[in-house]
């Protein structure tokens, strides 16, 4: 009876969650060529979720002056329906117009 002890060895499923691939360094900080702009609609994509929600630096890696910068934008081109709103958002935005 040798099988006995296979707790660690075998049985260990490499628990892959949902990975988000994050670069370990703003993308915008290690390229200047990129411009935060309310208008690039399909940079602005990849820092929204499906909801159109604009996504945690943790999961994009953006650096706290560049999501700022990115977060602004995001919330313009809402205004000029370039991207979504979230379903909240939208509630705040008809309130202030
Ligand atoms: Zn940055």
């Amino acid at each position: 009876m040798s099988d006995n002890y296979e707790n660690d060895m075998g049985k260990r499923p490499f628990s892959a969650r949902r990975f988000v691939s994050r670069p370990k360094i703003c993308a915008f900080c290690s390229d200047k060529n990129i411009v935060i702009n309310y208008k690039e609609v399909d940079m602005l994509r990849r820092y929204v979720t499906e909801d159109g929600k604009i996504r945690p630096r943790r999961q994009t890696g953006t650096c706290a002056r560049h999501q700022r910068a990115l977060a602004s934008a995001i919330k313009r081109s809402r205004q000029v329906a370039l991207l979504p709103f979230t379903g909240e958002s939208l509630g705040d935005a008809l309130r202030h117009q």
